[in-house]
């Protein structure tokens, strides 16, 4: 646990508890085996930060799935959101006639996600629906529909399972708030 206390050493306090988590996931898992019994559902992750949620949430499926990664600009080594979405890395089987589920570590300005639902409607899916870990509503810069979320959080810039800054941090098993002093330099 030396690295651990080290990690742990740059937040301000954590906010979510790996228990916490884990309840959460849990109970989202449940959630969908319902809504989607008897249909064969696509998940598609949003790498990376999404990346531990998402392998957590489909283990707990009973339910005929695939899986596809996408992979969208974000924010490098800033706290803070260009609203310029690009994508690094594309799905590589077609959504069309599928019924997918996006899952997302966090839903900030609502821009990527946005812009991800329109696309992957435009390929034709049968249904789209987001899936995220995180919500921060104070934030959102459109009217985007978050169908599924376990947490919805206040405007602090977060880090661990899977959330990252500059890279780092995605190990920690917990979520926790991340000390500004860490990123004061770059503002
Ligand atoms: P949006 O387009 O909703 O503004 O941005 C979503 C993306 O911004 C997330 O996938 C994540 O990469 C990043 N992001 C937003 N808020 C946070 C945060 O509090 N912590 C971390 N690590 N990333 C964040």
């Amino acid at each position: 646990m030396v690295s651990d206390r080290a990690l742990y050493g740059d937040l301000e306090k954590v906010l979510i508890g790996r228990d916490e988590i884990r309840a959460a996931v849990k109970r989202l898992a449940a959630r969908l085996n319902e809504e989607y019994r008897g249909r064969e559902l696509m998940c598609i992750c949003i790498l990376k930060g999404a990346a531990f949620f998402f392998t957590d949430l489909i283990r707990e499926l009973d339910l005929p799935l695939t899986t596809d990664f996408m992979a969208l600009s974000s924010y490098g080594n800033s706290t803070k959101t260009s609203g310029e979405v690009r994508v690094q890395k594309d799905l590589d089987q077609p959504v069309l006639d599928k019924d997918v589920l996006v899952v997302e570590d966090i839903v900030d300005s609502g821009l990527t996600l946005a812009y991800i639902m329109d696309t992957l409607s435009k390929r034709g899916a049968r249904s789209v629906k987001l899936a995220t870990l995180l919500d921060k509503p104070d934030r959102r810069k459109n009217d985007l529909k978050v169908d599924y979320s376990c947490f919805v959080i206040p405007n602090e810039f977060v880090v661990g399972y899977g959330l990252d800054y500059a890279e780092k941090y995605r190990n920690l098993p917990d979520i926790g708030v991340l000390s500004p002093r860490i990123y004061a330099e770059e503002e």
